[in-house]
Order: structure tokens, then C-alpha cells, then sequence
């Protein structure tokens, strides 16, 4: 008897002619995912099954597991040739704990010689005669033990069934570039396109010597606690500095936030072209902040060509608290460090800015120039 995991994905995105190719993106991320333990990943009629592990990094295996989209959900499984005899020696020695239980037996492999049911009955029996306080409870029981015959010569035992993240494996939707501020809401923008199988590299926009070295740091250790999801994460880190001075020193300063937003989106789409990103994606919520009002919204989509996706569009902030406090950035996105756009805050920003008005004010800069130069600034970080 062995102990293995075995790992379930969704059958929605199974179907059809690309079957194979979510398959094997999926199994490539599960591997990665789990490439610094001594363990082997297999494929078994329909699903993985991680097997050869140290008992002792079970645990941590099993919370990586957790994290890799396109994953449903996982069992710890005990493995058995398919033989009578060992599958009824396998539960008089099994240890449940619960007051009642019921046993399911699946039978794919067709030649195995006794009915579901039928044999579902004799293990049942053997169970009890180990476990003297245990009753059977075929409508309502604590626990199921599934006794899985497969295919393949083997059978798998197992009770508990874990969820992990759902969606789509990463790197079958394409790439998005994420503007990542040091804030709540984009990482958790960034998990959710991760979720739907996009491919996510990282921009920051920094404004040293207005912001520190720290509120950099910050953001590096968000776009890592971020990877736990979302493999290969690059993050691209440009100086917003100059672009802040210029509008600060030429323009109305209550423009400020809506001139800022709309350069970022044009470094954001040169970038984008650069890197083979075919979507902008934004942690901005409907309402939330002065821009992030529906004309906000339109000022700053109208300068790009690229479609913009905004996840949290409908969200409310306590519920994106939740899921930015379940995937671990919560605690890093609430350190108080500053971010760019505080720096030169307006006292009245504009809410509802009039087109021919954002033009009369970019008409007092350079913009091609300012793009520009924020894009040579780059740094690039690979996490
Ligand atoms: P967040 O919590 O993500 O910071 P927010 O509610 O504070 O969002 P804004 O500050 O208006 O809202 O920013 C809206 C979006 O603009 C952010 O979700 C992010 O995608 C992007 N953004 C803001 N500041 C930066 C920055 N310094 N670098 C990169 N992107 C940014
Ligand atoms: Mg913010």
C-alpha cells in the first residue's frame, strides 16, 4: 500500500479539441508548483496523481497544490493493486474516527468481478469489524470511504476531498500586463485574470524620491505572494517621477489624478506591445474613488486600443478584503507605505472630467516625450 494525492481538474475545460493543450499546460504548472519536493507526478486515466513523497512534506505539498489553477479539487488516496483481497485487507485496517460512514465503490475498470454495490457491502463489513463504534449510515454519513477501481490495474482509497482554486490552468488565456500598485485591490485583480488562465507580468509606477525605497520593496513582496498563483511572474518597475513634476509644474493640479492615469495606461500599452501582452488589467472598482467614477473611467480608456480588464469592477472593498486576506497579500498591502499617486494629491480633484477639458490641459505637455522616458526607466525584476 502506498500513499498518494491525487488531483482532480474540472471536466468543463476538457472537452472539445483543446483538451490536449489545457492538459498539458496544466500538468507543467502543477509540476512546477511542486518542483522543489522529492516526489513523482503522474498521469492516470482522467487525472494526476503526485506519488513517491516524504510523508513529512505531505502538508506543504498539499498547500501548494491548492494554489494552482485548474485544479478542482485533491484527495490523499491510499494506492492498492486491484486484487480483492488487498482492497478487503486495506479496510480491515483502516482507522475512522467518525460515528458513521458509508462506502462507495466506483468501477471503471469493468473487468474487476464483483458488483459496486456488492463489494461496497463486504468492505463496508470488514470496516465495522475493525471499528467497533462506527454504524452505517447510507443516507446521511460523516465520512465516505470511496474505493475508486480504475482502468489502470490500480485502486484508490480515499475519505477527505480538499478544494483547491478552480479555473482555468495559467498560460491558456493569453497575457495581461497588471498595473500593480501597492494597494488592496490589483493584486487581487491580478488573482482573478490568473484564475480565468491569463499569464500575468507586473507593472509599477514609482515615484523616487517622493516614495522610498521601501514602498518598492513593498511591491516586490506583493508580486512574490502573488506567484504563490501565478507561475513566472515578472514585474517591470518605471519612474513615474518625472511625469508627476511635469504635470505638477504645468497643469491645473486638479487634473492631476486623471492626466497621471492616462499616461500610465499609454506606458502601459507600449509596454504591453513590447512584452506580447494583449490586455491592460486594472484593480479599479466602479465608484470607489474620485477616478474611478464612469466618466474617470472613459478619460482614462480612451487613450488605449487594448481592452481593459477590471475584475473588481463590481466588487465591494470588504469583499475584495476577503480574497486579498485568503491569497496572503492583505497584510503586505496594508503596510503604510506611500504610493505615487499620493504624491502632489489635488485638494479638489476632478470627478467628472469633460474630454475638451483633459486635452487642454495635455496640450501643456509633452507627452510622446514623457511616455517615452518613463519606458527607459524601466527596471525589470523577475520574482
Ligand atoms: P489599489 O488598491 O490597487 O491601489 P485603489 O483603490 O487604491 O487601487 P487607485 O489608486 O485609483 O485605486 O488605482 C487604481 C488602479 O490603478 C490600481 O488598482 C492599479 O491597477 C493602478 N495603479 C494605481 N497606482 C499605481 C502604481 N503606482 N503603479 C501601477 N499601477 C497603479
Ligand atoms: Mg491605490
Amino acid at each position: 500500500m502506498e500513499k498518494v494525492i491525487l488531483l482532480r481538474f474540472g471536466e468543463i475545460f476538457l472537452k472539445g479539441d483543446n483538451r490536449g493543450f489545457f492538459e498539458n499546460m496544466l500538468f507543467t504548472n502543477v509540476q512546477k508548483a511542486i518542483k522543489e519536493f522529492d516526489c513523482k507526478l503522474k498521469k492516470i486515466a482522467g487525472r494526476y496523481a503526485v506519488e513517491n513523497y516524504n510523508e513529512q512534506d505531505e502538508q506543504a505539498i498539499i498547500q501548494k497544490l491548492t494554489k494552482v489553477f485548474g485544479l478542482y479539487s485533491l484527495s490523499v488516496a491510499r494506492k492498492v493493486k486491484t486484487d480483492i483481497d488487498e482492497i478487503v485487507n486495506l479496510c480491515a485496517k483502516l482507522e475512522l474516527t467518525q460515528k458513521t460512514f458509508k462506502v462507495e465503490v466506483r468501477r471503471a475498470d469493468k473487468r474487476f468481478p464483483i458488483k459496486s454495490t456488492e463489494f461496497a457491502a463486504i468492505c463496508g463489513e470488514k470496516i465495522l469489524m475493525t471499528n467497533k463504534n462506527i454504524k452505517v449510515d447510507v443516507h446521511n454519513p460523516e465520512t465516505i470511504v470511496n474505493i475508486d477501481i480504475r482502468e489502470d490495474g490500480w485502486t484508490y482509497m480515499f475519505s477527505d476531498i480538499i478544494l483547491c482554486a478552480g479555473g482555468m490552468p495559467v498560460g491558456t488565456s493569453g497575457k495581461g500586463l497588471l498595473l500593480l500598485s501597492g494597494g488592496i485591490d490589483s493584486p487581487v485583480a491580478g488573482y482573478f485574470m490568473g484564475k480565468r488562465g491569463m499569464s500575468v507580468e507586473c507593472l509599477h509606477f514609482h515615484s523616487f524620491p517622493y516614495t522610498s525605497e521601501q514602498a518598492k520593496d513593498k511591491v516586490i513582496r506583493l508580486a512574490k505572494q502573488m506567484q504563490n498563483y501565478i507561475p513566472h511572474l515578472k514585474l517591470h518597475i518605471l519612474s513615474f517621477t518625472k511625469v508627476q513634476e511635469e504635470i505638477n509644474r504645468n497643469c491645473d493640479r486638479d487634473y492631476m489624478i486623471i492626466l497621471m492615469r492616462r499616461i500610465m495606461m499609454r506606458v502601459a500599452e507600449k509596454l504591453c506591445k513590447k512584452i506580447g501582452a494583449g490586455a491592460i488589467l486594472t484593480g479599479e472598482s466602479l465608484g470607489q474613488v474620485a477616478s474611478q467614477t464612469l466618466e474617470s473611467i472613459t478619460a482614462t480608456n480612451s487613450v488605449v486600443t487594448l481592452p481593459v480588464f477590471r475584475p473588481l469592477v463590481g466588487f465591494d472593498k470588504l469583499e475584495t478584503i476577503d480574497i486579498a486576506k485568503k491569497i496572503g497579500t492583505y497584510e503586505i498591502s496594508i503596510e503604510p507605505y506611500e504610493d505615487c499617486c499620493t504624491v502632489f494629491l489635488p485638494k479638489r480633484p476632478v470627478t467628472k472630467p469633460k474630454i475638451e477639458n483633459v486635452l487642454e490641459q495635455e496640450a501643456k505637455l509633452n507627452i510622446d516625450k514623457l511616455v517615452q522616458d518613463c519606458l527607459e526607466s524601466e527596471e525589470v525584476v523577475l520574482i
